[in-house]
């Protein structure tokens, strides 16, 4: 399981905030979730305004 930030990203870091393992990074863009530190909580989806991440399996 994979989770991405799309192009959708409006950059406003509600998900960098909310994530509880700090695996969501501030770099580049699309910003990067780091797969290593990821649990799948599945919290940045919920709270991201303009549904630009997703989940791939
Ligand atoms: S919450 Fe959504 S729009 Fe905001 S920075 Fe994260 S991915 Fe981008
Ligand atoms: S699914 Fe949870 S742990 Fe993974 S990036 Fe989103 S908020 Fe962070």
């Amino acid at each position: 399981m994979v989770f991405v930030v799309t192009g959708r990203c409006q950059g406003c870091g509600a998900c960098l905030l909310t994530c509880p393992t700090h695996a969501i990074r501030p770099h580049g863009s699309p910003l990067l979730v780091l797969d290593e530190l990821c649990t799948g909580c599945g919290e940045c989806i919920e709270i991201c305004p303009v549904d630009a991440i997703e989940e791939h399996r």
